[in-house]
């Protein structure tokens, strides 16, 4: 299978007059209409996060891209979903759930122009287009530079705040300027995310693939990194009655996600059938992979040959 590419979006209409900060997160609307036409004459879907989610786990397998936009700018509604409905495509929405209906007021010391986000109402109408809202935090923080506890603050209120004024659930996170710590993904997924994307740059390998175990070992291949620290690791068992019950139900998500005909029963001393690694060093290795996922981004300046690339060639494929 090949890999998948995530296009980062921003604001989509004209940019704003040369040399103001972050113009280049402006992609025109003839720009983005001219994108997915390609997307969709290379025989393309694209696909918001969960709808992409089983092509992710290798369920699936086709010709698919995700499409994401971060910070819930309301030209997303008015200029990028029209397009996107017109190919029949799906998109995610990251919102800020302390700012809807606001503007990007996190941007502004650094200089960025006062942009419109989407209220309520304008949620509503962008799920009713049958795409979907996913969380970027409350207030739109680095997680790295804010307290422990508001981190998790973060990750967890917005996600219950926004499935509340929305009524539908929320399963997509993405990081605010990509920050994060390797602390994180274990929050974002028992809060019940199902992913998450970064800013960190490539295309994404189906999880638990033959090619990974192929990759040289290096430090940029997570499995042998994890083999090693396994010599050394202390998987932290059962804090509480619950924690086991989740670990256990996740030992079987990822056993029916990534090896349907396996047989392991969530021991954990028994071993990944394929891996020859402890149980929670797999589902380490899962959360490494559906919890940091890599984008592809497209900004102002990206030509349509280099759009090309991005998706179809190993151009973006930087592997960590
Ligand atoms: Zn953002």
């Amino acid at each position: 299978m090949n890999p998948i590419p995530i296009l980062t979006y921003h604001q989509i209409g004209d940019a704003p007059a040369r040399g103001t900060p972050m113009r280049s997160l402006y992609v025109s609307e003839r720009g983005f209409k001219r994108q997915m036409w390609i997307l969709k004459r290379l025989g393309y879907t694209g696909l918001s996060m969960s709808e992409l989610q089983p092509y992710l786990q290798g369920k699936k397998s086709g010709r698919v891209v995700g499409i994401t936009f971060d910070d819930g700018y309301l030209n997303n509604l008015t200029h990028a979903a029209p397009i996107l409905n017109f190919f029949n495509f799906s998109a995610t929405c990251y919102v800020v759930s302390g700012l809807i209906g606001t503007t990007n007021s996190w941007d502004e010391e650094l200089g960025v122009p006062s942009a419109p986000l989407m209220n309520i109402e304008h949620l509503k109408e962008w799920l009713n287009r049958g795409h979907e809202i996913g969380s970027h935090c409350v207030t739109h923080s680095s997680l790295l530079k804010i307290t422990d506890e508001r981190a998790r603050f973060e990750i967890e209120d917005s996600k219950t705040q926004l499935e509340r004024m929305l009524g539908v659930p929320v399963h997509q996170f993405c990081y605010p300027y990509g920050d994060y710590a390797k602390g994180h993904l274990e929050w974002v997924r028992r809060a019940g995310y199902w992913a998450a994307t970064t800013t960190k740059r490539g295309r994404v390998v189906c999880a638990i693939r033959e090619d990974y175990k192929m990759r040289p070992q290096t430090e940029g291949n997570p499995l042998h990194k994890l083999e090693r620290e396994s010599q050394t690791a202390n998987v932290q068992h059962g804090e509480s009655e619950k924690d086991q019950i989740r670990v256990q139900i996740n030992n079987q998500t990822i056993k029916d996600e990534t090896h349907k005909s396996a047989s392991w029963t969530g021991n954990s001393e028994a071993s990944h059938p394929e891996l020859g690694m402890p149980l929670e060093l797999s589902l380490e290795l899962a959360s490494a992979l559906i919890y940091e996922l890599p984008r592809v981004p497209v900004v102002r300046s990206t030509s349509w040959p280099q759009f090309l690339l991005k998706i179809a060639t190993s151009y973006e494929d930087r592997h960590p």
